[in-house]
This record gives C-alpha cells, structure tokens and sequence, in this order.
C-alpha cells in the first residue's frame, strides 16, 4: 500500500440515487472509516474548523481513538464542513484512485444530506439559499428600498441576528433592482464574427449568477466590455436560475436537482448555438464543470455544459494561446493582493487570473492561497461567523503585510469579506475583470 497515489486524482459520482446513500448505518461506518484515517494523518487541521472539531473529539474521548466518539457527535464535524474542496485538492494523498478511496467534501455532502431529508433545516438557512426567490422580492421597489436601508442599520441588524440569525457584522451585499441585463442594456453591441481558438468558440453567453445579477450587476458590463475589445461575441444567457450550489451546501440535493432542471435545456440549447459559457462567481462555475455533473453522471446535457463552461480567466489565457488576447494597456494598476478562490482551485486550471492581470505593465500580482472562510453562508450565520472570521485570518494578515492599491479575488463574497476584515489596510477591492477593464482603459 503507497503513503499517497501517483496518479492523478479521480472523483466517483455521487451516488445519490443509489438507496445505499441514504442508509444511517452505512453513513457511520463510512464517517469512522475516514475519520479514523484522518485521525492518523491530520494534515487538514488548519484548513477549517471540520478537522480541529473532529480531532478535539477524538483526542476528549475515552479510548482517545475515533472508537470513543459519540456517533451523535459526528455530525458537529459535518457542520463544519462548507465544501470549499480545498483538503481534498491541496491536502489529501488518499484520494481516489488511492485504495483508501477518501473524498472528504462529498462524505460530508452525503452527511450533510442525510440530516437535510431526516430533519430538514431553519427557516433561516431555507431563505438564505433561497437565491432566487429573495432576489425576486428584493426587486420589488418599496421592499427593496426598505430592506437595502435595514440592512445597513446597526440597530437592525442587532434584531436581526437575534431574531434570523444572521451575524450582526457579518457584510451583506446591496440587492439592486436592476439587474445584470437591464443594467448593460445600452453598452454597445459590435457586430463581431466569432472567431474559433483551440477550442473556444470565440462567441460566449455569460451566466449572471444570483450574486452578479442583483449584487453586482455593473460587473456585466465589464465583463462585456473586455470581452468584446477582444473581440468575443459575448452576450448574456437570455433565461437564467441559480445554479443550486447554495441548495448543495445545505444538503437539499432535490433543489438541487430542480435547478439542474431549469437551467441545463437552456445552457445546452445555447452550447448548441455555438456559445461557450462563463460566469463571474467560481462557486457556480464549479457547480456546472463537476458537481452538476458528478451528481447526473448519465445526463448527456449535463456533460455538453460542462465541457462548454470556462472560468472567465481560463477562457481569456485559452485565447491568448492564440495570439488573440490584445495588450494595449493604457492604465497600470499597481500592487494587487489577490485571494485564490478555493472553488476556483479546485477546478485545476492554474493561475489564469494572475497570468492575465500580471500582463499589464506596472501591476504586481500577489497571490494568497488561503480560504477567505466566506463559503456564501458561513461566514454570515451567527454560529459561524466568528470561525470564517478566524479562517480568513492569515489573508487578512498578508493583505495587511502587503498593503496593495487593490486586493481582489474572483469570489466577490470572499473579495466583501476579506475588504471589511481588512479595513484601511485595502484602498480598493474589485473584482479581477474590473481590474482588467480598467487597465484597458475601456
Ligand atoms: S471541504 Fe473545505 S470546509 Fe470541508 S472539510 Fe475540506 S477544507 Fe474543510
Ligand atoms: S482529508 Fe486526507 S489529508 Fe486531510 S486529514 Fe483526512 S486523510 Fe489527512
């Protein structure tokens, strides 16, 4: 038996749909067998508070093996868990095809689960993952208004966290009532002939994302802008939902599957139309290339999305292999801090942002590979906030060391909550197609 696999790491499907998935026993055995191997490797105890909770456990119990745990207790190391993927790309020498077969992220998603269909879950975390439906309430005029000013009340926000548990400090975007489309509705629109590179399309759809579409709908525009200076035909998919990641990291995998539902006839018909795909958000990237379709392994529009969809970053370096990325920079944009977004590592395309935005004349990329802690929810809900807190610690740290003209990472949740975290240490924090846009001059 090998200490890690020499070959490239694999993940299984998510057996979902297999009754053996939802079987309490068979869940427990499983969670001992890896925590058990966990407990004699421990590499993971700094990357969130899953591991320290799961080895404090098994360091208080009796027999101080993982024997001694309490089963009941299992589930405070699954609650730890938001998924960010980071132990099993950075950490992990078990995972498949290493006989010991460990997938971390996907045993807490299938803890996670289980105690979703037993148990349900609070009106509190329905509603947050809720995207569509809040961003729909949050467009009606009065509401709107209304709720953008409570939220931003201290006093209210001391209610509210009482009451709905949501952190008092933790930051929480502005819903705007126009969203991505409306908003980039009178840019100009070239008439540009999609030129193929590799295997880019040359003509792409942009997904908005729940986020980009009501928080930061100017974004679009941005992206637009760069893209058609490079002369991609980009337009925005026309008809979209959320992609079901917030739905996933609660557990409620038949959300999820009624998301999959909405959107993949519609990303598929475009993929046919000769669109590639890009979305601002990593997290809904990710959901597309390899949890969507690790979960509908048979679906064969599921896999014709994720083989159209790129990160943004990813798309613009696989169009500068062919000599069709342009470099007329008019502005340099000086020291950059820039957060790695774990759901952007995880999908093992390399430093794309930092590539591109390092091409700009008198722009330095700093790198900080660490989780922010943010995690959508994790870092908003009262019970956590501290800990994503304490996680996004050592960014805060190197941010504050570096002191750049812009810190920025692709995650613009993680980009709010390391900049508040932060303070005065950061002059500006955008999100890296901003960045670019503005070095452009556009
Ligand atoms: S997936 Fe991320 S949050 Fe979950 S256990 Fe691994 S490192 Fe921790
Ligand atoms: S997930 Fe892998 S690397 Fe991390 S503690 Fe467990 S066995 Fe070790």
């Amino acid at each position: 038996m090998s200490e890690g696999s020499l070959e490239a790491p694999i993940r299984h499907p998510i057996d979902w749909k297999n009754d053996q998935y939802w079987d309490k026993q068979d869940l427990e055995a499983e969670l001992e067998r890896v925590f058990d191997i966990c407990h004699g490797c421990r590499r993971c105890v700094s990357l969130c508070d899953s591991f320290p909770t799961l080895f404090d456990l098994v360091d208080e119990s009796e027999t101080m093996e993982v024997d001694g745990v309490d089963k009941a207790d299992y589930i405070k190391v699954v609650d730890q868990c938001y998924l960010c993927d980071l132990c099993y790309l950075t950490k992990c020498p078990y995972v498949p095809p290493h006989e010991w077969n460990v997938d971390y992220p996907h045993l807490m998603l299938r803890a996670k689960a289980q105690q979703f269909k037993e148990q349900g879950t609070s009106f509190r975390n329905k509603t947050l993952t809720a995207t569509d439906a809040m961003n729909k309430l949050m467009s009606i005029p009065v509401v709107n208004q209304t709720g953008n000013a409570l939220l931003k009340n201290k006093t209210f926000r001391s209610v509210f966290e009482k009451g709905f548990g949501v952190h008092k400090d933790a930051p929480v975007p502005t819903y705007h009532r126009k969203n991505m489309a409306k908003s980039t509705t009178e840019l100009p629109s070239p008439a540009l002939s999609a030129k193929p590179i590799g295997k880019t399309t040359g003509k792409v759809a942009l997904y908005a994302t729940c986020y980009g579409n009501y928080n930061t709908p100017d974004l679009g525009a941005d992206f637009l802008k760069v893209f058609r200076h490079n002369e991609i035909d980009i337009s925005l998919v026309p008809k979209e939902h959320c992609c079901g990641m917030p739905k996933l990291e609660l557990g409620d995998l038949e959300s999820v599957e009624r998301s999959m539902e909405k959107n993949i006839p519609l990303l598929a018909a475009l993929v046919d139309q000769g669109f590639d795909l890009v979305a601002p958000i990593p997290s809904c990237v990710l959901m597309y290339k390899q949890e969507l379709p690790l979960m509908f392994p048979d679906n064969e529009q599921v896999a014709k999305v994720r083989d159209a969809f790129y990160d943004p970053f990813e798309y613009l370096a696989l169009r500068k292999k062919g000599d069709a990325l342009k470099t007329d920079f008019k502005n340099e944009l000086g020291d950059i801090s820039y957060q790695v977004a774990c759901h952007q590592r995880v999908q093992r395309i390399g430093n794309k942002t930092s590539d591109i935005l390092g091409l700009v004349p008198g722009t330095q990329v700093h790198r900080i590979e660490r989780c922010s802690g943010h995690d959508g929810t994790y870092a908003v809900k009262k019970e956590t906030y501290d800990k994503a807190v304490k996680i996004a610690r050592p960014v805060v740290r190197k941010v504050e060391q570096q002191s750049p003209q812009h810190f920025t990472s692709d995650c613009p949740m993680a980009n709010a909550h390391v900049a508040k975290l932060a303070g005065d240490a950061v002059a500006s924090n955008e999100h890296p197609m901003t960045l670019l846009c503005r070095a452009y001059g556009l």
